[in-house]
């Protein structure tokens, strides 16, 4: 990962830009950390969606969108800029974490998950067959399948991209396009996409993956790729201890992985606002925490590295 361009660096990388998010980053943001966040959508869709919100403390009887404006005031009055790109992959690397997002790569010192609850249900054998024919990430992996045949599985316009950009490298694209046709506004497909109906259903394959099977048929592809709005926690972080309520965090927001914390849904019930913010807020301040220490380590051993040097002398 050495030769990777690097974009940007931050002491904490915030995935997610929800409540539990947006408030990690104005906390860490407020302890004069460097604060980056990553979000889809508009940050986000499920507090647009709550209708009326009776139980967050100060705000009686707001609407969601009211809050989700106020929220978002509140970061761009912070200076604070969200990227808008979805997170892919999380990678231990030596000065901390590497984080791709497309053909973007940023580094941080510690990274906070607040990435919602997830509701993808995979579809069968996609898991068993990750990284053996199925892939979540056609920059990473299309180069792969250069001149041969590949189907993907698009659930947001961003999958519509993909197959785009997997048609310059493929010989065929087959595409099974979930997206709602309000969503795919303004996209041309290249000549070479094969559009099809159906609903994917599972992989199917031996060694390696060699197709989708639809409610309505079969389809062969020597690749295959999912392109869905958010990617499940341990494949977003490999190794990440969750289990069937969440993200398994202590009372400090750390995970199992030391530098990295997790607020919000995505920890598991109760599915609230309060929660959410709260959680976030001790993310930040346990990432803060974590930097610091690392930082008085690293000046513990600098010093007496120089007092062994000056006593040698
Ligand atoms: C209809 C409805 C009504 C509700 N009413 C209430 C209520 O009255 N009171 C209450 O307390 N709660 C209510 N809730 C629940 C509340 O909205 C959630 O608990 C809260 O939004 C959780 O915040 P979060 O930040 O953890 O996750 P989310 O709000 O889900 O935000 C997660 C964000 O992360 C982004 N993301 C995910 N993966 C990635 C990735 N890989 N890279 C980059 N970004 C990513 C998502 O796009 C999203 O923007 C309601 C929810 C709904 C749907």
């Amino acid at each position: 990962m050495s030769d990777m361009n690097i974009v940007d660096y931050f002491e904490i990388a915030i995935v997610g830009c929800g409540p539990a998010g947006l408030s990690a980053a104005i906390n860490g943001a407020i302890r004069k950390k460097k604060v980056g966040i990553f979000g889809t959508d508009f940050c986000s869709p499920k507090l647009h969606h709550a209708p009326h919100i009776d139980n967050y403390l100060g705000f009686h009887h707001i609407t969601g969108e009211d809050l989700r404006q106020r929220f978002l005031h509140h970061v761009e009055a912070m200076e604070l800029v969200i990227n808008q790109s979805k997170v892919t992959g999380v990678f231990p690397d030596e000065k901390g974490f590497i984080l791709q997002s497309r053909d973007k790569f940023f580094s941080a010192k510690t990274v906070i998950l607040a990435s919602g609850v997830s509701t993808i249900k995979p579809i069968e054998k996609e898991l068993e067959y990750l990284g053996r024919g199925v892939s979540y990430c056609a920059t990473c992996d299309g180069p792969l399948y250069k001149g041969k045949k590949v189907a993907v599985l698009a659930y947001n316009r961003e999958g519509l991209d993909e197959a785009n950009f997997l048609s310059e490298l493929a010989t065929e694209v087959i595409l099974v396009s979930l997206v709602k046709e309000k969503d795919a506004q303004g996209i041309h497909l290249n000549k070479n996409i094969k559009v099809v109906s159906g609903k994917p259903l599972g992989i199917v394959g031996e060694l390696w993956a060699t197709g989708v099977a639809l409610d309505n048929g079969e389809i062969q592809a020597d690749g295959i790729f999912i392109i869905r709005e958010s990617v499940l926690p341990d494949q977003l972080v490999p190794g990440l201890n969750i289990t069937k309520q969440g993200i398994t965090i202590d009372r400090s927001g750390a995970t199992n992985i030391p530098g990295i914390f997790a607020a919000g849904d995505c920890t598991g019930a109760p599915y609230q606002l309060s929660k959410a913010t709260g959680e976030g807020q001790v993310a930040a301040l346990s990432a803060v925490k974590f930097i610091d220490e690392l930082k008085s380590n690293t000046k513990l051993t600098n010093s007496s590295e120089s007092l062994a040097v000056s006593l040698q002398l």
